[in-house]
């Protein structure tokens, strides 16, 4: 059987896990995660990064930052996974629900101006499948109307966007913040594991303030105040040096992960674009303009459930394992009962048509680094199962 997914070892994690377990320190806030934090901070132009144990973790970090509570608003696409509106739950916040643009699954730039309220207090973009969103378009509509914008950047690790003017920058550093998973169907992984980037001057000490459980800790280590204490909330949101020596192996092999996982996506670009895709009515990706492919998902779109059904039980039959993804938020049985005592203020649709297309047809192939010598394997099958 071809599994959808495979955690991808480097060979240093369990050298680097040794070293952390013998150097005496294996709490957080140590050596590893110091650097893991400093090299995202450097390569990609975040002003301050905090490992997290998840994404969720991270998302949950910058809900708190945000203050939002009951009665405020906070914009997120529904195809997307629970933890992007999870975080904003949790803070008794009122999600209104974006849907997706026509042509790919990221939120409908052209529909968050219809979905502002004077209640609205964050947009929370998610790039989906590492793919930017309308960055520009997006911090335009936060600009007017005094919002913060958290990118839910899971995918999105070493993904960028191309502003109109030119500029390039790396997902996960526009917004004011951003969060990222080192999930182990991610990219680059640790198990679980998260990350903050602070983007916004404001956040930055509170941040610190709030991942290490309300206290001051951080800057007592660093010997700039001679106490700490309880200053703020907070929760428990930094991982053990374990976690974070397993992650520094993987970032040692990024730019090797990423090659490799491009020329997968690559080939099979080849192949669904060769024909096949116009053949059986496929869509296929789009990476837009102002947005790079980190590799982190390839997808089809079928003109139908009933097609993208019968598509996964003939690959399930030729033993290659293909899913689907996000179930729509807003039509989630949590969220329908939440938005009884949590109605949005303003005319927030109820109908998020390209959301449900996405939830019917999307179908993800199988993607990881070491599947190189069974992709023909995988793409043989899929020229059968679509015959
Ligand atoms: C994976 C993912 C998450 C959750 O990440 P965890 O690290 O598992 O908490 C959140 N949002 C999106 C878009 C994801 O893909």
């Amino acid at each position: 059987m071809i599994h959808f997914n495979r955690p991808y070892m480097t060979g240093k994690e369990t050298e680097y896990i040794r070293q952390a377990v013998v150097g005496g320190k294996i709490s957080g806030n140590g050596e590893f995660t110091h650097r893991c934090q400093e090299y995202f901070e450097k390569r990609y132009g975040f002003r301050k990064c905090l490992l997290t144990t998840s994404c969720t973790d991270a998302l949950e970090m910058a809900a708190m930052l945000t203050d939002v509570g009951p009665g405020d608003e906070v914009i997120v696409p529904s195809y997307t996974f629970v933890s992007s509106a999870l975080a904003f739950v949790r803070q008794g916040a009122t999600i209104v629900f974006a849907d997706s643009r026509a042509d790919q699954p990221n939120i409908d730039e052209a529909s968050l101006e219809s979905l502002v309220t004077p209640r609205t207090k964050v947009i929370v973009p998610v790039h989906y499948a590492g793919v930017a969103c309308d960055m520009d378009a997006i911090m335009a509509v936060a600009g007017r109307h005094g919002l913060l914008v958290v990118e839910d950047a899971a995918q999105s690790i070493d993904s960028f966007y191309v502003s109109r003017d030119g500029t390039r920058r790396a997902l996960g550093s526009i917004g004011h913040l951003a969060a990222f998973s080192f999930h182990e169907t991610k990219n680059i992984i640790s198990g679980e594991g998260g990350m903050l980037a602070v983007n916004d001057e404001r956040f930055v000490r509170r941040a610190e303030i709030v991942w290490e459980k309300g206290t001051n800790r951080a800057e007592f280590f660093r010997g700039e105040v001679n106490k700490y204490g309880w200053v703020d909330v907070g929760s428990s949101f930094l991982p053990t040096e374990v976690v974070s020596a397993f992650l520094w192996a993987q970032i040692e092999h990024l730019d090797e992960i990423q090659a490799e996982r491009k020329r997968l996506w690559g080939e099979y670009m080849d192949f669904f674009s060769g024909g096949v895709a116009e053949r059986c009515g496929l869509k296929l990706p789009c990476v837009p303009g102002c947005a790079t492919n980190n590799a982190h998902m390839f997808y089809v779109l079928f003109p139908d459930l009933a097609r993208r059904s019968a598509f996964i039980a003939r690959m399930r039959e030729r033993e290659v394992l293909t899913v689907f993804h996000y179930l729509p938020l807003h039509s989630s049985a949590f969220y329908v009962e939440y938005a009884k005592a949590h109605r949005p203020s303003g005319r927030a649709p109820t109908d998020l048509p390209n959301c449900d297309r996405y939830a019917d047809t999307l179908v993800r192939l199988p993607l990881y680094c070491g599947l190189a010598p069974d992709q023909g394997r995988v793409i043989a099958a899929a020229r059968e199962s679509l015959s």
